[in-house]
């Protein structure tokens, strides 16, 4: 498997074609915005306001957040750089951030630093032997930055708005992060993802497989709920990072990647 396989393999196949259908209603949205006086005005206020809340995010961040360094949760800062170097690109500040219990993780930017950001309990797995689960949720916070799912954000802002639209691409993005982070840490998929489902103690007693035998045949509601939510249902993602992990390890496609730069595309 070359690269260009590999990548091919790691990007879910929706997400080019609905990133087109965001980019093009967006663009109408601006373009009729634009057009009147008002809308033009419209649309400079809220491209201040977004490039104000990323600014006093990063702020936040460095006055609260604990910057993950060789000095400050050495181990974890030694798995970012191994991460960053995998997929080819610069290593991003990481922070750690008190939630009050909250499991999430997510990454950000802010001209051109960008962040990952992981909350604190989700961090502490690594505490209770969970160190493949925490590489998992940064890999997957890294595959964001490396697809450029952020640098896409303030144009397609307008269709994020719009009812399963915004959803859908959301649901691709994060099928194309959890494939990446299932080549990285394939061993992170079940802590990773089971703690999101049960919390990081819990989630040690879970099965991966009775979780994934919820999946149901054609429920109608499991479906509408997933077509308005930004990500796959948590039984998905087990069951697809799975299959994935078996596809991957009959290909065994470690040894290629790992001598040869990470294209984006
Ligand atoms: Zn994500």
């Amino acid at each position: 498997m070359t690269v260009g396989d590999l990548v091919r393999t790691l990007k879910d196949r929706r997400e080019g074609g609905r990133l087109a259908m965001c980019i093009v209603l967006s663009v109408s949205v601006y373009v009729l915005l634009i057009a009147s006086i008002v809308g033009g005005l419209y649309v400079a206020i809220f491209a201040a306001a977004f490039a104000v809340s990323l600014g006093l995010m990063a702020g936040h961040l460095r006055g609260n957040g604990v910057r993950v360094s060789e000095r400050q949760f050495p181990e974890a800062h030694a798995e970012l750089v191994r991460l960053s170097q995998r997929l080819d690109m610069p290593v991003p500040e990481m922070y750690v951030l008190q939630a009050g219990g909250v499991l999430n993780a997510f990454a950000t930017q802010f001209s051109t630093r960008r962040f990952v950001v992981v909350y604190s309990d989700l961090f502490e797995m690594a505490l209770d032997g969970g160190r493949a689960g925490l590489s998992f949720v940064i890999a997957h916070e890294l595959a964001h930055i490396k697809r450029r799912h952020l640098d896409w954000r303030p144009w397609i802002a307008p269709a994020m708005f719009v009812p399963l639209v915004g959803a859908a691409y959301s649901r691709a993005c994060e099928r194309t992060c959890d494939n990446y982070a299932t080549w990285l840490c394939p061993e992170g998929v079940e802590p990773g993802l089971l703690a999101l489902a049960a919390g990081r103690r819990l989630s040690k007693l879970m099965s991966g497989d009775a979780f994934v035998d919820q999946l149901p045949d054609g429920d109608f509601w499991f479906e509408l709920a997933q077509a308005f939510a930004d990500h796959p249902h948590l039984v998905h993602r087990v069951n697809d990072c799975v299959a994935l992990r078996q596809e991957l390890g009959a290909a065994a496609p470690m040894a290629v990647a790992e001598s040869q730069p990470m294209p984006v595309v």
